[in-house]
C-alpha cells in the first residue's frame, strides 16, 4: 500500500542515559516520544505532543533529568507503557502508513532496538527521512550541524526546551519544512 504523503510525523526521543555507560544490569529506555505532524502543503505544524513513558529496564538518573528536564515522579504520574505509546502511534498518527522523520540515526535505532528487545512490532513504516542528514546535504555543509545549529543557520529560534523530545520534534518539523520550501 502505497504512503499517505499528505503529513510527514517528526518523532524524537528522549531515553534513559549516564554519563558514561548504563549503570549495571540496566539498558537505556525510551522515556518521552515527541511527535507531531508536518502538512507538506501548507507548512503546518500540528498535533504537537510528547508521550510520557514508564522505562522498563533502568531508572532515570539525575544526569537525565539535568538533561532533559523529565523526573522519575514525571513518569510515575503520566508514563504509558511503551508497548501502549506505540499503539497510539500507530492509531492516532496513522504511524505505519506514513512518512516519518527523525533528526539523526539515533530515534530510528533506539525505537528498532527496544522493539526487538521486549518483543513488539516496529510502528513505523519503512520510509524514514533523516533530517540531520539532509540539512547537511541541502547546505552542502560537508558535515551534519546539530539541531540547535541547524536552526541557527536558518535563523529559526529553538521553541521550547532543547532535549524535550516534544519541543525537540516540533523544532526538527520547522527544519524539514525550510528544506521542503528552499
Ligand atoms: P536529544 O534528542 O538530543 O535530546 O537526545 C536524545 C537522547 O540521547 C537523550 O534523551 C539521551 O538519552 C541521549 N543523549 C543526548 N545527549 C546526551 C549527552 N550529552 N549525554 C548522554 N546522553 C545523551
Ligand atoms: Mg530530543
Amino acid at each position: 500500500m502505497p504512503n499517505i504523503l499528505d503529513k510527514i510525523i517528526i518523532i524524537d526521543v528522549e531515553a534513559t542515559c549516564w554519563e558514561g555507560a548504563p549503570l549495571a544490569g540496566m539498558e537505556s529506555d525510551i522515556i518521552e516520544i515527541g511527535i507531531c505532524l508536518l502538512d507538506v502543503q501548507t507548512g503546518e505544524i500540528t498535533d504537537n505532543k510528547g508521550i510520557l513513558v514508564k522505562p522498563e529496564r533502568s531508572t532515570i538518573s539525575p544526569f537525565c533529568t539535568e538533561l532533559t528536564t523529565i523526573t522519575p515522579e514525571m513518569v510515575a504520574k503520566d508514563g504509558i507503557s511503551f508497548k501502549e505509546a506505540c499503539s497510539v502511534l500507530r492509531k492516532e498518527y496513522l504511524s505505519q502508513k506514513r512518512v516519518w522523520a527523525s533528526f539523526g540515526a539515533y530515534d530510528l535505532k533506539q525505537f528498532q532496538r527496544q522493539c526487538s528487545a521486549i518483543g513488539i512490532g516496529f510502528p513505523f513504516g519503512p520510509s524514514h527521512i533523516n533530517v540531520k542528514t539532509l540539512f547537511a546535504l541541502k547546505n552542502k555543509l560537508g558535515y551534519e550541524e546539530g539541531m540547535a545549529g541547524a536552526l541557527k543557520i536558518l535563523d529559526i529560534p529553538l521553541k521550547g526546551t532543547h532535549h524535550r523530545g516534544v519541543d525537540d520534534a516540533f523544532n526538527i518539523a520547522k527544519i524539514l519544512n525550510w528544506i521542503l520550501n528552499n
